[in-house]
């Protein structure tokens, strides 16, 4: 058996965080035959730690389109209190960075417009990329111009030819998904203005350790991401954070700010208390 190698730096992973085995996949239920006829396909669910930039993340033995396939089954709107979780994100952005009808905000794996439906409401031109195309035309029905495709360097370089530049960028839940990490932050740099806003937001790694959340731990979540991991793979692409925010989604959540490394958006100490921490 070959030994697997860090997503991010490449480096020979060689420590377990937990081996569970092998589990089939979360979102892919069973209808009542296939579950009678048995056999679910099960796959192995390691995670294991980077121990050159300390990204923990689980080995990849499923091909990501086996499980966001098109008839994935994951609508944000679903859940009415995410959707206002989403419209109180909206109208901080607005108030704290003065976005109005000049600014553009786009969001990264933008779902069903469950977002960026409240900065249309506002009056804030949007724009959505979203790989399933499910639930993009449910958007699309709802006004929220979006666009159907994969997020990674290539494909923020041709919309920023196209010349669209974001003030605000929105990447919630979507950080811990990707398979390439390093390749998906890559396309923020495209089309992030000069002094332009990004925000991730993500479950904290910190609190899955210190919480023993290990039931957070499935396969679509290839990444289990700490300020220390993120912070390394921003560097990597000319971005920086300069803010966070600890929320209590998902068994708690980090919301980082980011900005190009040469922008002049100064870091608060909300930023360096959790640095320390
Ligand atoms: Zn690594």
């Amino acid at each position: 058996m070959t030994t697997p190698v860090c997503r991010f730096c490449r480096s020979p992973l060689s420590h377990t965080l937990v081996d569970l085995g092998r589990q089939p996949l979360a979102n892919s239920n069973l209808t009542a035959e296939q579950l009678a006829a048995g056999g679910e396909k099960t796959y192995p669910l390691h995670a294991r730690v980077c121990a050159e930039c300390f990204l923990v993340q689980v080995d990849d033995p499923v091909a990501a389109d086996e499980i966001f396939d098109a008839g994935y089954a994951y609508f944000s709107s679903y859940s009415a209190s995410w959707v206002e979780h989403a419209r109180r994100y909206a109208e901080a952005m607005i108030a704290r960075f003065g976005l109005g009808p000049d600014s553009l905000v786009v969001e990264i794996a933008s779902n069903d417009g469950y977002l960026l439906q409240h900065f249309k409401a506002a009056g804030v031109p949007v724009l959505g990329i979203e790989p399933t195309a499910n639930t993009a035309q449910a958007a699309i029905d709802k006004g929220v111009p979006t666009e159907v495709m994969f997020f990674h360097g290539e494909t923020g370089k041709a919309l920023a030819a196209r010349g669209i530049k974001a003030d605000l960028m929105a990447a919630n839940n979507v950080l811990a998904h990707v398979p390439d990490i390093g390749g998906f932050v890559a396309g923020f740099r495209e089309v992030l203005k000069p002094e332009g806003v990004l925000t991730f937001e993500f479950p904290h790694f910190l609190n899955m350790l210190e919480m023993v959340q290990f039931d957070t731990i499935y396969h679509e979540h290839f990444s289990y991401l700490s300020l220390l991991a993120v912070a390394q793979v921003l560097r990597a692409n000319g971005l920086r954070a300069f803010d966070v925010e600890l929320l209590p989604t998902h068994g708690g959540s980090l919301r980082l700010f980011c900005a190009h490394e040469a922008s002049s958006h100064q870091e608060t100490d909300a930023l360096k208390t959790l640095r320390a921490r």
